[in-house]
C-alpha cells in the first residue's frame, strides 16, 4: 500500500511518498500533507520507549511511508542517517529539574537540529533517485544552519549537485566555515552580495523559471519538504514515551517546522499537552497567538539569527487543518496575506489553537540574561536559540507548575560563540570532529544579486 499526500490549497495532484520528497512545494504553491494522519498502537509507546532512537524513527517512519520503499530499504535508510551522530541516543533528555528538561537536538555533524531531518532527507533522495535512474540539482538558501546541514548530508552523492546560496559576510564564521571547507566536487557555496531575503527570492526566482527548472531538474531541501517535517515527528514521540507522562515541549520557532512536526506527534497518538511557540523579537507569531492576527512587521537582526524571520511557512499546514482540510479557504488566506502583509483567523479556529498550543518571546537582552542564568544555576551552556526556548519555558512553568516540560535545545552554543561569550565570557570550543575547521581551506564564490548571473554559474557547474 502506498501512503499518499495532498496540498494545502487543494489542487496539487495526489503523490506517494517518494514524489511528494522530491517535489518539495505542491505544484499549486501549496504544502503536501498526509492525506489519512496514522495512529500509533496501543503497544508502540511502550515500545519505543525502550528502543534504539533508529528502530524507533522506523516505527513512527513507516506508516507515513507505506510500500513505496519496502521495509528493509526504510530501516537501512534510517540507520544510515543516524550513524554520524556523536551520542549514541540522538535526541538524549538532559533533566534541569523535576519535570523541566533538556532534549539535546544538536549531536549532528554540524550541531544544529537542522541535521536530524536533513541526514534523513539526504539518503531518502538518494535512495530514491537511484531506484529511478534520476540526476537533480539541489539549490537552497540559507541563513545558516540549513545550508551546512544540507551539504554535509549531500556532499559526495552521486545523483545530485547541491547549490547553496548565502548572504556574503552575514552567517557566523563557523556557520560559514561549515559550508564552505567541504571540499565534495559536487558542492557549490554562492555568497551573494546581498540580505538572505535576496537569497531566498534568487532560488524562487530560479524555481518560477520554467525552463531552468526543467532544464536543471531543480529540487529544494527548504523546510517544507514533508521528509523533513516527518523525521522530526520522531523525537517528540520517544522523548513523550521515555518519560511515561504527557509533555509540555517549549520549542524556538522560526518558519514552524520544528513546532508543526510535534503537533503532527500529538496528531498521530503522543501524550502531548502543549506545543509552545518561543520566538525572539521577530515575534509575528507570538502576537498572532495572541491576537489571532498574522501581520508581518520587517525582521530585525537577533542573537538568534536561524528564527529571525518574517513568514512561518510551514504554518499553512496547521491551517489547513483547522479549516477542516479546505483547500480553496487555505489558498484565499494565503493571496490575502501576500497581497496585504495580513489575514485573521476564525474567533473559533483562535479558540482551537489555544488549546493546542501557548506561546512566549524573548528580546536579545533577555536572551543573555538566560544563558548567563543556567550557566550560574545548572552549570549548563545554552546556545541563543536554546535560551530563548529556555526562557519562555520558565515564564510557562511558573504559571503551570504541575506540567512536565521539555524545552529543545537546537544548537550547539560553539556554533554560536559570540552570543554566548557575550553573556558569560566563556567561547565554547567545538566539538572534537569539527577542532580544526578553523585551518581547513574554504570554497566559495561571490556573486551580486543578478538573477542571470546565478543562473549562469548554475548551468556551468551541474552535471546535467
Ligand atoms: C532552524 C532553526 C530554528 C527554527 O526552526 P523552525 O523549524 O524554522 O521553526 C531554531 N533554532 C535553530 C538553531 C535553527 O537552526
Amino acid at each position: 500500500m502506498s501512503s499518499y499526500y495532498i496540498s494545502t490549497r487543494g489542487q496539487g495532484p495526489r503523490l506517494n511518498f517518494p514524489d511528494t520528497t522530491l517535489a518539495g512545494l505542491a505544484r499549486d504553491g501549496g504544502l503536501y500533507v498526509p492525506e489519512i494522519v496514522p495512529r500509533l498502537m496501543q503497544n508502540d509507546l511502550a515500545e519505543i520507549a525502550s528502543m534504539p532512537y533508529a528502530d524507533a524513527a522506523f516505527r513512527v517512519i513507516e506508516p507515513f511511508v507505506g510500500q513505496d520503499i519496502p521495509s528493509a530499504d526504510l530501516k537501512s535508510i534510517i540507520q544510515a542517517a543516524y550513524k554520524n551522530f556523536s551520542h549514541p541516543d540522538i535526541a538524549p533528555l538532559h533533566k534541569f529539574e523535576d519535570n523541566f528538561y533538556l532534549m539535546e537536538l544538536f549531536h549532528g555533524p554540524t550541531l544544529a537540529f537542522k541535521d536530524v531531518a536533513l541526514q534523513f532527507l539526504g539518503h531518502v533522495f538518494d535512495y530514491i533517485l537511484t531506484r529511478k535512474k534520476q540526476r537533480v540539482t539541489i539549490i537552497g538558501a540559507t541563513s545558516g544552519d540549513t545550508g551546512s546541514a544540507a551539504i554535509d548530508s549531500f556532499k559526495g552523492k552521486d545523483n545530485v549537485d547541491i547549490f547553496i546560496l548565502h548572504p556574503h559576510n552575514r552567517v557566523s564564521e563557523v556557520q560559514r566555515r561549515q559550508m564552505t571547507t567541504v571540499a565534495a566536487a559536487n558542492v557549490f557555496n554562492i555568497a551573494v552580495e546581498g540580505s538572505f531575503d535576496d537569497c531566498q527570492d534568487l532560488v524562487k526566482a530560479m524555481f518560477n523559471d520554467a525552463k531552468f527548472r526543467d532544464d536543471m531538474a531543480l529540487s529544494a531541501i527548504n523546510s517544507i519538504n514533508w521528509a523533513r517535517i516527518l523525521a522530526q515527528v520522531v523525537y517528540y514521540v520517544v522523548a513523550a514515551a521515555r518519560l511515561k507522562k504527557p509533555v509540555t515541549f517549549c520549542v524556538p520557532t522560526g518558519n514552524f517546522g520544528n513546532i508543526y512536526a510535534g503537533h503532527m506527534a500529538r496528531s498521530i497518538g503522543a501524550p502531548i499537552e502543549k506545543l509552545i511557540v518561543a520566538t525572539n523579537r521577530n515575534d509575528i507569531l507570538h502576537r498572532f497567538f495572541e491576537t489571532g492576527e498574522m501581520r508581518t512587521d520587517g525582521v530585525t537582526p537577533s542573537l538568534s539569527p536561524s528564527m529571525d524571520i518574517q513568514i512561518s511557512s510551514n504554518f499553512e499546514r496547521l491551517l489547513f487543518e483547522l479549516y477542516e482540510r479546505n483547500g480553496a479557504a487555505i489558498s484565499s488566506i494565503m493571496d490575502e496575506f501576500r497581497s496585504k502583509g495580513s489575514f485573521h483567523v476564525r474567533a473559533e479556529t483562535l479558540i482551537q489553537l489555544k488549546n493546542l498550543f501557548a506561546s512566549g518571546r524573548l528580546d536579545d537582552e533577555q536572551t543573555l540574561d538566560v544563558i548567563r542564568d543556567t550557566y550560574k544555576r545548572r552549570n549548563y551552556i545554552l546556545d541563543p536559540h536554546t535560551a530563548v526556548g529556555v526562557g519562555v519555558a520558565e515564564a510557562y512553568r511558573k504559571n503551570n507548575p504541575q506540567s512536565l516540560v521539555v524545552s529543545l535545545a537546537t544548537a550547539h552554543p560553539a556554533k554560536f560563540p559570540a552570543a554566548v561569550k557575550k553573556a558569560i565570557g566563556i567561547e565554547p570550543a567545538l566539538p572534537a570532529p569539527l577542532a580544526d575547521l578553523y585551518q581547513r581551506p574554504e570554497k566559495y564564490d561571490v556573486l551580486p544579486v543578478d538573477l542571470a548571473q546565478v543562473q549562469q554559474f548554475v548551468r556551468d557547474r551541474a552535471k546535467r
